[in-house]
């Protein structure tokens, strides 16, 4: 079956190991008119390694898409046919795409998908945690504040979640998970994925905290992480009307006043109370770094 014309393929590349870009991945690169890449030299490689030529490379990148985008429509609308891949894995996909893609659709151009690999449905597909419902974060904020705040909103969540990762960040971003959710939750930590050094991590977040701390080559590469849900007994309105007055008195007092007040309040039990205080006190102190 050869290719259509006038017609946007989004094809999804090998994450690290070449063997995995599917015969219709490569029939199809090797066929478009043109090529709109992430990185030129990137997928300059991959068609090299397919024995292909380089020559209908088109870039597009996060910061040159919208002004790509009126041209490749317009060499769509005459028939031309675009393949569209980025780095690694699957367009759109934490990258970039959206704007050609949705501009394709309003233009009433076919678009059509090569599906294949995505770092997140591999991490899902090893991590050992529901996979029947989950949400994909991508990246967290960079700064802590801004990730622990980030975090804060999923803490009640009860699908698993699925987040993306760098090197640079990686242990912060555990920090921050084991701050937030408890270092009793359940992730995995997938590493450098169909590559030579692939690990794949799971326990406690606490345990993947010790985990990466315990070796530096644990913190290298690339990385899916992977949290459980979360599982506790739904919390009663009650219980959250507890949680509202300690949250409102530790922005003024010691955690063990705002513990005090709290139990004489609702009538909770202290020490729950306390660590509760703790844990929210813990949080400010990020936010306010
Ligand atoms: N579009 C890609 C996809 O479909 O997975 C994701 C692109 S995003 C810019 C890159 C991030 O994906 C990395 O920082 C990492 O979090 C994750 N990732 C990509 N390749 C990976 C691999 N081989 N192992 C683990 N994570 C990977």
């Amino acid at each position: 079956m050869s290719i259509e014309t006038g017609v946007l393929y989004v094809v999804a590349t090998p994450l690290g190991n070449l063997g995995d870009i599917s015969p219709r991945a490569a029939q199809v690169l090797g066929e478009v008119d043109v090529v709109a890449a992430e990185d030129t030299r990137v997928s300059g490689r991959l068609l090299a390694h397919l024995g292909q030529s380089a020559q209908r490379l088109l870039s597009l990148h996060e910061h040159n898409e919208t002004a790509r985008v009126p041209d490749l429509i317009q060499q769509l609308s005459e028939g031309a046919s675009v393949a569209l891949v980025s780095d690694a894995g699957t367009p759109l996909i934490s990258d970039p795409g959206f704007r050609l893609v949705a501009a394709a659709r309003e233009a009433g151009v076919r678009v059509s998908p090569v599906p294949g690999p995505s770092a997140l449905i591999a991490a899902l597909s090893v991590a050992g945690l529901p996979t029947d419902r989950f949400v994909f974060e991508g990246f967290l904020p960079a700064k802590s504040a801004a990730r622990r705040s980030r975090l804060q909103a999923l803490d009640e969540e009860r699908r698993t979640l699925v987040f993306y990762e760098s090197s640079h960040r990686i242990e912060a971003c555990l920090g921050d998970m084991t701050e937030v959710f408890g270092g009793a939750r359940r992730g995995v930590v997938a590493r450098e994925l169909t590559k030579r050094f692939e690990q794949v991590a799971d326990g406690t977040l606490d345990e993947l905290v010790a985990w990466l701390a315990a070796d530096a080559d644990h913190c290298r590469g690339e990385f899916v992480v992977v949290v459980a849900g979360d599982a506790r007994e739904e919390r009663t309105a009650e219980s959250a009307s507890v949680e509202k007055v300690l949250g409102v008195l530790v922005e003024t007092l010691s955690t063990r006043q705002a513990a005090d007040i709290a139990a004489r309040i609702t009538g909770a039990p202290r020490q729950a109370l306390y660590r509760e205080a703790q844990r929210l006190k813990n949080l400010q102190a990020g936010e306010d770094e």
